[in-house]
């Protein structure tokens, strides 16, 4: 008998359904009818499958924070969080991976069967054998000989990634029914990795190599989802990096195919790509400026000057489209205060050129990544982060109602954080303390 998997995606279903992980699960297993689970759901939402009696349960880990979403989905189905007691053969074999997995692996093997680290393109084949195994102790088996699988009596295990022009990951029209966080429209994945290799940031240090999709699937898809106007979300770190990025905007400006993008990089925003963004509906572009200390920026290789930022929001201006600033608070060697001065200064030489207009500076505290060369800074304490606020508050009074400030939570941050580093029990402790405040 074949066995049918579920997936638990532990956040809410419509984030659920906007994360390019769980299409491509229900993409590589549609024949095996793969269910899903979210935080919101209390069974499978297709099938109704029930966590307790599914042989094989996949949980995908992309944030931090998921891991105690997970365990709340445990304790509501009287399932133990620590693998040790779970009677054997009495529950599902849990099995996880996901980019929040792979950053920190060893503490989930306290919880899960195994932990796979990597791509799933890489492992399509293996799981699909574990589906029709006849014993727990076959799969068992068949686990630990993997090499990307990290289990509690098999701890060395080495990331899989996939090739360039090898994957291709796009929107499943089973879960595209429930909609998704992007307008509805079609998501389908750009790039993995990424060009740059900002110091902070684990696109380049844990994805590894930029590297593009199939070619030829992505424009098909791109074609065949302009024709139909049903409008495209394009998902990716470099996106305009990727060889065809101009002429899928092309592609859809021309079919009145609307599109939202996760974010450009300021030195990728040109006259051309405004004019083509415009054309495709889009509103808001969302700029990467990371510090608005040039020092702070060269520090963390976010190679960008002053005068970058002064003409991408020139022609965004130009085209009436509006900019979210998005910055990181606390990077190594910086004083807080001064980094809220400097992000002052900067808003005021935007005012000065007259570029201040609706925009959104969004702020967020610096959550070290494990594998980045910043994988050993200081996590800021509350205090400091408040502080800041404070100081970037009142300073940004000045501009009245032209920008609109948004700070990113300090304690999903923190946990985010500590969940990259905790080690042993100390994750379980985590857990098990913020399992009952509900705010993660
Ligand atoms: S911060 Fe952005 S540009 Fe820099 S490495 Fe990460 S994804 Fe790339």
């Amino acid at each position: 008998m074949t066995e049918k998997p579920l997936l638990v995606y532990p956040d809410r279903t419509d984030i659920a359904v906007s994360n390019l992980a769980v299409h491509w699960f229900f993409n590589a297993f549609n024949e095996f009818e793969p269910d899903l689970l979210t935080s919101d759901s209390k069974v499978g939402i297709f099938h109704k499958r029930d966590i307790n009696k599914t042989p094989f349960v996949f949980v995908s880990l992309s944030y931090g924070p998921d891991i105690i979403k997970f365990a709340k989905i445990l304790r509501n189905s009287g399932i133990p969080l620590r693998k040790e007691d779970r009677e054997k053969g009495m529950f599902p074999l849990f099995i996880c991976g996901g980019i929040a997995a792979l950053l920190n692996p060893e503490p989930l093997t306290l919880i899960f069967d195994a932990v796979f680290l990597g791509e799933g393109e890489c492992m399509k084949d293996d799981i699909v054998k574990m589906f029709s195994m006849e014993t727990r102790e076959g799969v068992l088996d068949h686990i630990n000989a993997l090499e990307y699988a990290m289990t509690d009596v098999k701890p060395d295990a080495r990331q899989v990634i996939a090739a360039g022009g090898s994957f291709f990951v796009s929107s499943n029209e089973i879960l595209h029914k429930l909609g998704n966080c992007f307008g509805n429209r079609k998501i389908v994945e750009m790039n993995r990795g990424c060009t740059s290799r900002c110091r902070f940031c684990a696109a380049s240090y844990a994805y590894r190599t930029f590297r593009e999709p199939d070619g030829k699937k992505l424009m098909d898809f791109v074609k065949k989802t302009a024709e139909r106007k049903e409008g495209l979300a394009l998902m990716g770190t470099s996106l305009a990096d990727v060889s065809s990025f101009d002429e899928i905007l092309e592609t859809c400006a021309a079919s009145g195919c609307t599109v939202s993008l996760s974010s450009l990089k300021i030195t990728e925003i040109n006259e051309k790509r405004a004019l083509l963004l415009k054309k495709c509906g889009v509103r808001t572009v969302t700029v990467a400026v990371e510090s608005a200390d040039p020092d702070t920026r060269q520090k963390i290789l976010k190679n960008i000057t002053d005068t970058d930022i002064f003409n991408a929001m020139e022609i965004l201006k130009k085209h009436n489209l509006k900019a979210k600033i998005y910055l990181i608070a606390g990077f190594p060697e910086t004083d807080l205060q001064k980094e809220a001065e400097s992000v002052i200064e900067l808003l005021k030489e935007l005012d000065k050129r007259n570029l201040l207009h609706d925009v959104t500076i969004s702020v967020a505290p610096l959550s070290p990544k494990p594998l980045t060369p910043l994988q050993d800074a200081k996590f800021m304490d509350k205090k400091q982060y408040k502080n800041y606020m404070v100081a970037l508050k009142k300073g940004c009074s000045v501009f009245g109602k032209r920008i609109k400030l948004d700070f990113f939570s300090y304690r999903e941050s923190e946990i985010d954080y500590k969940t990259g580093f905790l080690k042993g029990a100390d994750l379980i402790d985590l857990i098990n303390e913020n399992i009952e405040k509900g705010d993660v």
